[in-house]
């Protein structure tokens, strides 16, 4: 199976274990000369944007040559360090295998997904025009579809989230002859800071919160710690409940990205081809952001399709696992949907 061949060459890039290929290192360039190279075996024009992200366009002969009249298929080829052999990459191998069964659109292969979606969002904040659609196929990263025993399911939306920080202060003393009463110990006020915050998130319906770093000063074993900084990130499905969620935790997000619905004619078509493999519909929303999240913001008639995640769902990690039948479902019902955007 190409698709499965294909990911393999992939993972092969980096050092090990896991794909180990984050935005702007030598590993994430390889991958991206490696798509190219694909991209021109399939006999697309190779073009590359002044933002890094890569192009493969099919020209048919009478296909309008707007960028607004035509659709993308992509996704990105960055990963977090150890990730997993899926996340990103059959996105882009499945969008190959869909413009060139197809004939027309357009593959893209997004730069720095999993720092921010910056290649997508440079890309959409101007100098390069916009599609009338895009389409990305991705695994699912959790657990909904395995436990559906469903081997594909149509995204509705990209969740929103708030990134920022909370600090305590407290104050240094020595460990050994400060007396417990009337310490103003900075680590013992964030440990009930992360209770609250978890309880916080609890109050609001498929709402989530995660402290997933702690920085303690002055970070000695022997030390009262003074001053520790909390990573906050919370994510909710809409705006309403995203702002209960930053309000009730009382921090200002450095980082906000609202939440987005699929709700075009792309989505459509998804569901269309899921119905025209005979599969039930299945629609969820996406806990993870997303390219297709940034290109539906700008205005792009966006839609995902996530396949089936084995392993419970594990995502950035090795175990991360798709089996090939379900990859091949999903290539087909993405190669479908395109055929259903281009040829109306
Ligand atoms: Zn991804």
């Amino acid at each position: 199976m190409r698709v499965r061949d294909r990911l393999d060459e992939l993972y092969a890039i980096g050092d090990g274990p896991g794909a180990n290929r984050p935005h702007r290192s030598p590993a994430e360039d390889e991958a991206h000369a490696l798509a190219a190279a694909w991209l021109e075996e399939a006999g697309l024009a190779v073009e590359v944007d002044p933002h890094g992200n890569l192009f493969g366009h099919a020209h048919r002969a009478d296909a309008v040559e707007k960028v607004s009249d035509t659709v993308w298929v992509g996704s990105h080829l960055d990963t977090v360090p150890r990730g997993g052999r899926f996340d990103g990459a059959l996105g882009v191998v499945a969008a190959i295998e869909a413009v060139e069964r197809v004939g027309s659109g357009s593959v893209v292969v997004f730069r720095g997904e999993e720092v921010g979606c910056i290649g997508s969002r440079a890309l959409c904040a101007g100098g390069h025009g916009l599609p009338a659609a895009f389409l990305e196929l991705h695994i699912e990263q959790g657990p909904v579809l395995a436990e559906v025993g469903v081997p594909v399911g149509v995204v509705t939306g990209v969740v929103g989230y708030a990134r920022g920080e909370l600090v305590l202060e407290g104050r240094a003393g020595h460990a050994g002859t400060t007396p417990m009463v009337g310490r103003e110990d900075a680590l013992v006020a964030a440990s009930y800071e992360i209770q609250r915050i978890r309880d916080a998130a609890l109050t609001i319906p498929d709402a989530v919160a995660t402290v997933g770093q702690v920085d303690v000063e002055p970070g000695g074993a022997n030390v009262i710690p003074s001053r520790v900084r909390l990573s906050l990130d919370v994510r909710a499905p809409d705006a309403e409940r995203l702002d209960a969620l930053v309000a009730a935790i009382g921090f200002e997000p450095g980082y906000r990205v609202e939440p987005v619905q699929f709700a075009g004619s792309a989505r459509e078509a998804l569901r269309a081809a899921v119905e025209g493999c005979g599969l039930p519909v299945v629609e969820l929303p996406s806990g993870a952001g997303h390219d297709a999240g940034i290109l539906a913001s700008a205005g792009v008639d966006a839609a995902m399709l996530f396949v089936r995640s084995l392993n419970d769902g594990v995502s950035h990690s090795p175990d991360e696992l798709s089996s090939d039948d379900d990859v091949a479902t999903a290539v087909h019902v993405l190669a479908d949907a395109l055929d259903r955007l281009t040829t109306r």
